[in-house]
């Protein structure tokens, strides 16, 4: 079998989007399913096309248990072997045989592909991401890794979207496109030329604060590491360690990673860079008492909670990058003025209807009536015996077997790897067992980073771009992509409260 030992989280991903899932169709569809990745030199020997067929790759073997590699022209051997061991790396399963046709070809250079299945062109130029169904679309010579990642992203989820289309409600492809990562506009015909060659010149940045080395934390380190003259201070921040169901997403891991770190994990991955890097295994309340210097003058926000990210922004610092994965869509947020634009918080007024804990596992575990017991359980840290396996598996109407490896565990951590690790399907109201595509996280990590290097650079165009832009990677690229936010209108907000504003302004003079 060629599927990933992670399968189980790739079938909770496609089951919260794919209509009439079923467990069996979606792995033989898979294993139906070989998608070859395309390459020839001019991508090659490109910073920007290597990185592209790098991510890509990786992005594809996280789901993907047959993928074909084919150098297009003379002696790119040894890249192929390279991404042929990067995919095992990820699935040591993967068949990489090249004796069936495979059903649609992602390629990545200058020479045209003749497949009787679909073949998709994913390229880029400096900032601008490049997509064809029709001609090669290259890729530059820049040193510039956004665009190129983006498009390998774009690339993913337009295969996801070829093999899935039945189930997405025949949502079509992608049409030619051109997106320039500047202004997040599609313009057809349009190259913006700038003078600043991102990963030529040294960059120095403010001191800087990654919260969250999960999914989205993994493509913003991504696109770090392929900025190797970035200089200051860049602090890591995440109190978890990674476990085998964070492969199905996690751009930067593979099967040695299994209880690594989160934050030491990304550490290492950036070991060539002239940052100075500091890993601190602590959630951000933690990290800012024993930091106990409040004056924080940039965080990047790649957290999975609109409470994690209502706390970061109660702490004021002077400017946050926030990227975010839902069921719609991904995107980012700027929050660079507090007192005259929408603060993050503005973006997540509180839920009225999220269900607590206790509903929640109970509503999960298929025992809504046992909520109060399941409480008690939480409060007391008791692990779940063989008889509430048996009610469970009975109130789910599940073999017991699926649930015996994890007969003892205490109660939340049960429900974090039975329901949240993707062993079952949680209870499907309760949004906190939402997980995402590869692509879709690895998106949005990218495009945090993006966000937060044109700031430094002050390119003229980011000024006038809105607080939000956003992408669903599960449908064609739309013509709008940037929304402008404003604060909230209720009132409410703490961007509205005079204590939290003079406090900001004491902080930064501003
Ligand atoms: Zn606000």
């Amino acid at each position: 079998m060629a599927l990933a030992n992670f399968f189980d989280k790739s079938a909770l991903a496609a089951s919260q989007i794919l209509h009439g899932f079923d467990r069996s169709s979606f792995e033989s569809k898979l294993v139906n399913s070989i998608v070859e990745i395309a390459f020839d030199q001019d991508a090659a020997d490109s910073f920007e096309g290597l990185a592209t067929i790098e991510l890509l790759s990786s992005l594809l073997a996280r789901l993907f248990p047959k993928i074909i590699f084919s150098v297009l022209d003379t002696d790119t051997s040894n890249k192929k072997a390279q991404m042929k061991a990067l995919v095992r790396s990820i699935n040591p399963n993967i068949s990489l045989e090249e004796d069936e046709p495979s059903i649609l070809t992602v390629a990545i250079g200058a020479t045209k592909v003749v497949r009787n299945g679909l073949v998709l062109y994913i390229g880029s130029e400096d900032w601008n991401v490049k997509f064809s169904q029709n001609t090669p679309v290259r890729s530059g010579q820049s040193s510039n890794p956004f665009a190129a990642g983006v498009a390998a992203c774009f690339g993913a989820a337009n295969v996801f979207r070829h093999v899935f289309a039945h189930q997405l409600g025949s949502v079509d492809l992608d049409q030619d496109f051109n997106l320039c990562l500047l202004s997040i506009e599609k313009s057809p015909n349009r190259v913006d030329s700038e003078t600043f060659d991102i990963g030529k010149s040294p960059l120095q940045i403010p001191e800087t604060f990654l919260v969250g080395l999960g999914a989205i934390g993994n493509g913003a380190v991504w696109a770090i590491s392929k900025i190797p003259t970035l200089q200051g201070t860049l602090h890591l921040i995440d109190d978890e360690k990674l476990d085998l169901s964070n492969l199905q997403r996690y751009v930067l891991t593979n099967q040695g990673d299994n209880l690594k770190c989160k934050v030491e994990h990304a550490n290492r991955y950036l070991s060539d860079s002239k940052l100075d890097i500091i890993s601190h295994v602590s959630d951000w309340a933690t990290f800012l008492k024993m930091r106990n210097d409040w004056n924080i003058h940039t965080v990047l926000v790649a957290v999975d909670s609109a409470a994690s990210r209502i706390a970061i922004q109660g702490s004021l610092p002077k400017h946050i990058f926030n990227a975010w994965t839902q069921a719609s869509d991904l995107g980012v947020s700027r929050h660079l003025d507090f007192i005259n634009q929408a603060c993050l918080a503005c973006l997540y007024p509180p839920p009225k209807l999220l269900k607590s804990d206790t509903e929640l596992i109970a509503s999960s575990f298929g025992l809504p009536e046992d909520e109060v017991a399941i409480r008690e359980m939480l409060y007391n840290n008791s692990p779940v015996d063989a008889t509430w396996l048996q009610k469970i598996a009975a109130g789910k109407s599940i073999p017991i077997d699926k649930l015996h490896p994890f007969e003892g565990k205490a109660v939340w951590e049960f429900y974090q790897s039975v329901f949240c690790g993707g062993v079952i399907l949680g209870d499907e109201g309760g949004k906190r067992v939402e997980t995402p595509m590869a692509f879709q996280s690895a998106m949005a990590g990218i495009l945090l980073i993006c966000e937060f290097i044109k700031n430094q650079i002050s390119v003229d165009t980011v000024k006038t771009i809105e607080t939000i832009s956003r992408i669903d990677l599960l449908r064609p690229l739309s013509d709008y992509l940037n929304e402008m936010q404003l604060k909230r209108s209720d009132n409410n907000c703490i961007c509205q409260d005079t204590e939290f504003r003079s406090q900001y302004i004491t902080k930064y003079n501003s």
